[in-house]
């Protein structure tokens, strides 16, 4: 290999490998690539959500490039040699190191995940911006042939300034920019201790969403601090906003349990690529697993008389727990082009491809699947050995981590 190009550089000391030096430093500007792109995620921008298919998607893609970047991380540190004179960037960079590491760790494992609340976890998440700034502080102050170059200098220190930027922005900026719309609730319903359906209506012009959409909530009297995701069940051109909550956690326990009328919500957003402009425009089946129902029940709303033909599959543990399906029945029943039915395991079993009518129910068709992780992965792998090809299978994640 010949590096002839960097003879007599001040970066490379006598006896250091040329090779180690420039694959150590490919892969920190890849790290500091990966890390700029997964902090520019967090920023929750609407062009960053469309490159990414939707702010779920968005989340995934940045769970799974922070693990990666990790490893180059660490082959970073296991290949570029060390200078013999001490600086204070070496401390620096082996601080941030170590801290991206614990931090990725801390985030990234099982038990983690069960032991700690959402909310506290994400605290401790957010320095990882912080870890990053240091890790730059190091880049800029060790000698690196990075900086001897003009166009990898011009790369590198700008995908570094999109990092920095995007995480400053994350933590200082976005609270002033994204100010919460005041809701207040007008309406409560509870069914079979669970799920609890609430009507909340503006205090000042309501948000514009489209159907299908998310928006994370804020309730003044439960844990203000923290704000969760929940897809708006109602459709745009209703005022109050409506939406279905099921307990599966101390937030929404309480909030199943306690909410009433006459609290006060804040509502940021809305998210999502779950919408019709994402389909394609032909017709589409969707299948929903018990809350999963919920964009589905905004979407049902605003199809109209589209033309579009749709079918609707719920499948629910049991008919009481079916809480909408006079609604949609009613819906059904209207339409032309909509038809519903209701899929009840505890007497069919699990939802299955075949159960569904086989391949004829969804060959050429749009498929959106919404519901538990394990439900929704099985049918999409059903959908694909059936045929479906998997741009026309769109989903939505429920958790972001
Ligand atoms: C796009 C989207 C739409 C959703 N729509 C609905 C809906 O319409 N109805 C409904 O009942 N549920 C919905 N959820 C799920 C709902 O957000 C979680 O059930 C709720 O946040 C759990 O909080 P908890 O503290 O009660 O439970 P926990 O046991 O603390 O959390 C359970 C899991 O929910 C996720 N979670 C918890 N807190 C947050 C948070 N603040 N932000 C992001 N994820 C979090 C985490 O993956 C966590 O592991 C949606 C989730 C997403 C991502």
């Amino acid at each position: 290999m010949d590096l002839s190009l960097y003879e007599g550089s001040p970066v490379l000391v006598q006896g250091e490998s040329p090779v180690q030096r420039v694959l150590g430093e490919i892969m920190s500007s890849w790290v500091v690539t990966v890390f700029g792109f997964n902090l520019l995620m967090t920023t929750r921008a609407r062009w960053v959500e469309r490159i990414f298919g939707g702010l779920d998607k968005m989340y995934l893609i940045h769970r799974r490039s922070g693990v990666i970047a990790a490893v180059l991380l660490l082959v970073h540190f296991g290949t570029v040699p060390r200078h013999p004179v001490f600086s204070a960037g070496k401390p620096m960079g082996f601080a941030a190191m170590a801290l991206i590491i614990l931090g990725i760790a801390f985030a990234a494992a099982p038990l983690m995940k069960r032991k700690i609340p959402y909310h506290k976890w994400v605290n401790g998440h957010r320095l990882m911006g912080l870890f990053y700034v240091v890790g730059i502080a190091h880049a800029l102050s060790v000698p690196t042939l990075i900086a001897q170059l003009p166009i990898v200098r011009t790369y590198v220190f700008g995908m570094a300034l999109l990092g920095c930027a995007s995480w400053f922005y994350r933590a200082f900026v976005f609270r002033l920019v994204h100010r919460p719309a005041p809701y207040t609730i007008a309406k409560v319903r509870r069914f079979g201790g669970s799920v609890v359906e609430i009507c909340m209506a503006p205090k000042k012009a309501p948000l514009e969403h489209e159907a299908g959409q998310f928006v994370f909530l804020s309730f003044d009297q439960h844990s203000p601090k923290e704000s969760h995701p929940f897809t708006i069940a109602s459709a745009p051109t209703e005022e109050e906003l409506r939406i279905v909550i099921k307990a599966s956690g101390d937030f929404t326990s309480d909030l199943v349990a306690q909410v009433d009328t006459g609290e006060q919500v804040r509502v940021e957003g809305p998210y999502g690529h779950l919408t019709q402009g994402h389909f394609g425009s032909g017709e589409q089946v969707w299948i929903a697993g018990g809350i999963g129902i919920t964009p589905f029940l905004a979407l049902a709303h605003s199809l109209a008389d589209s033309g579009k033909k749709t079918k609707l599959l719920w499948s629910v543990r049991s008919k009481d727990e079916a809480y909408f399906d006079d609604e949609l029945r009613t819906l059904a029943q209207g339409s032309a082009t909509f038809d519903y039915e209701i899929w009840q395991s505890n007497e069919q079993g699990y939802l299955s491809v075949d159960g569904a009518g086989g391949r004829e129910t969804f060959r050429g068709k749009d498929v959106i699947i919404c519901g538990p992780s394990a439900f929704r992965d099985s049918l999409m792998t059903q959908l694909e050995k059936a045929g479906t090809k998997s741009r026309q299978i769109h989903s939505e994640e429920f958790a972001f981590r």
